[in-house]
């Protein structure tokens, strides 16, 4: 039997060398043995700290209880009883910075492997589908309530709502679900099967989904008023892409993170030539940004095919926004990192396509109002860099689409981001909002919270009518 003195199980992961070349996931998941040690480290704090990084409340310790005593059907009812995207959330959320960085055994050592025993309970709960339990429905209420945007706040606010016994349709403008989840994070790392796995569990749940409604342009919002909706959740995410604002932009070659990630995820590039959707990707790729979706991109160009895939990033690594998994990951798969660096205009040939690029190098100097050292030019350091392909991942900004053609819908003029009371709900009775829509890009977990929070303020609404 393992005790927290036991080192904490390391999660196998496929070798650098293959995995760079394919699409299939990169992290393989604890074995039964694993699961079962690392959920013995746990010391079952009374006061259960790791609960308070937890966006949506789950259970923590008790879940972990029953892992060690081999009671998974236990496990995965507990988890659920809060979280309905599991596999998911095991597989995508920074662990590190939430539940984990809060565990008692920090001070020890190594925290409780939370999220890796989450994403093994619930791939455990797929492979041994007789030990499904069917989900608690309140009592149906006759009342209809819509969801827009099946990203992880749409989709949570919708399960939670079925849950309350509402009445609920789900619009999504793509084609499929997942938002981010689906068109940003790639394969390799949250695997679609996974996604049309639990979007099947919402729809177990009472859920009905309508794709390829753009609401703002198929109906507006006062269309789903007139229809009898009483009630209306907006989890549109920020899927508008930012750019550097730098000569050179708009050259061919040069992408978006958001448009080069949807073109392999959602059109299925990755899958060429199965599927006749290719993307151009050139032999010397350079990322621009550090994030997750900055990682998420490099990684994705090498896999195309490019043979120096590299982030240009104008902070230090200590800097990267990005999760550290990501960004070892991306290390051990030979990405080039140039840290302190940053662009200041793309050049093209006589055809309009990239041919290099004129970075800055950069020093650290005091630190900016997020809190992280500025990057400062150095004088006279600019370089001229090849590349043929160039993709700024430097982060996005809120969908504007149903602030634009929703007068009354107050929003914050500098982020653009809609404004929200504390029971999530916006200037418009009876519209509510969360996720990245109302605080810029954010994180899975996050955004799943606000959905949560949402739906119990919808049914305060509806208790309090
Ligand atoms: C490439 C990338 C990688 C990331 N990696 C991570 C990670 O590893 N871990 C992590 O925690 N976070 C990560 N994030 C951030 C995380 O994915 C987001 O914070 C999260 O998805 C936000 O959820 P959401 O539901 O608010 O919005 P979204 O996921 O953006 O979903 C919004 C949905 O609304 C739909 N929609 C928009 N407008 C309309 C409309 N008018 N009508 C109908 N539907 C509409 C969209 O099509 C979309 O499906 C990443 C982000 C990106 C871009
Ligand atoms: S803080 Fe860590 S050790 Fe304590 S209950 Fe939570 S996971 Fe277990």
């Amino acid at each position: 039997m393992a005790t927290n003195k036991t080192p904490r199980q390391e999660i196998p992961a496929r070798n650098p060398e293959e995995r760079n070349k394919d699409f299939k996931e990169v992290s393989l998941g604890f074995t039964e043995e694993q699961a079962v040690l690392e959920a013995q480290r746990c010391i079952a704090c009374k006061k259960k700290p790791c609960c308070n990084g937890c966006p949506v409340e789950i259970d923590i310790p008790e879940f972990i209880k029953l892992v060690a005593k081999k009671d998974y059907k236990g496990a995965i009812q507990k988890i659920k009883e809060k979280n309905n995207l599991p596999a998911i959330c095991g597989r995508v959320c920074p662990q590190e910075t939430q539940c984990e960085s809060l565990c008692t055994l920090v001070a020890k050592g190594q925290p409780v492997a939370v999220g890796a025993l989450e994403r093994f309970v619930a791939d455990r709960e797929a492979e041994h589908p007789g030990s499904k339990e069917p989900p608690v429905i309140k009592e149906k209420k006759d009342i209809k309530v819509a969801v827009v945007g099946a990203g992880p706040a749409g989709l949570t606010a919708a399960a939670d709502l079925a849950r309350y016994g509402y009445k609920v349709t789900l619009f999504e403008s793509l084609s499929a679900s997942g938002g981010v989840l689906r068109y940003g994070i790639p394969e390799f790392r949250l695997p679609k099967a996974i996604l049309d796995r639990e979007t099947e569990y919402i729809k177990s749940l009472g859920v009905e989904i309508k794709y390829n409604i753009l609401i703002g342009r198929t109906f507006s919002i006062a269309d789903l008023f007139k229809d009898g909706y009483k009630a209306i959740f907006l989890g549109t995410g920020a899927g508008l892409p930012y750019f550097l604002g730098i000569p050179g932009e708009n050259l061919n070659g040069v992408y978006s993170a958001n448009e080069f990630l949807t073109r392999v995820n959602l059109m299925h590039a990755y899958e060429f030539p199965k599927y006749k959707t290719p993307v151009k990707i050139g032999e010397r790729v350079a990322v621009v940004g550090a994030g997750n979706t900055a990682m998420d991109c490099v990684r994705v160009a090498k896999r195309l095919g490019a043979k120096d895939a590299m982030i240009i990033y104008r902070r230090s690594e200590a800097e990267a926004p990005a999760r550290r998994a990501e960004l070892e990951h991306a290390k051990e798969e030979r990405i080039e990192f140039r840290f302190l660096t940053a662009p200041i205009k793309i050049e093209g040939n006589e055809k309009g396509e990239v041919k290099s690029m004129t970075c800055l190098k950069m020093e650290l100097g005091e630190p900016d109002a997020s809190g992280r050292r500025r990057p400062v030019p150095i004088k006279g350091s600019e370089y001229e860099m090849p590349v043929d392909t160039v993709i700024i991942a430097v982060g996005q900004g809120p969908n504007p689409l149903i602030a634009h053609t929703t007068k009354e819908l107050a929003v914050d003029e500098k982020s653009g981001e809609l404004k929200i009371d504390e029971n999530c709900m916006t200037s418009i009775k009876g519209i509510f909002a969360g996720g990245d829509i109302t605080t810029g890009e954010g994180t899975v977990i996050a955004a799943m919270g606000a959905g949560k929070k949402a739906a119990a303020a919808i049914d305060k609404f509806f208790k309090e009518k």
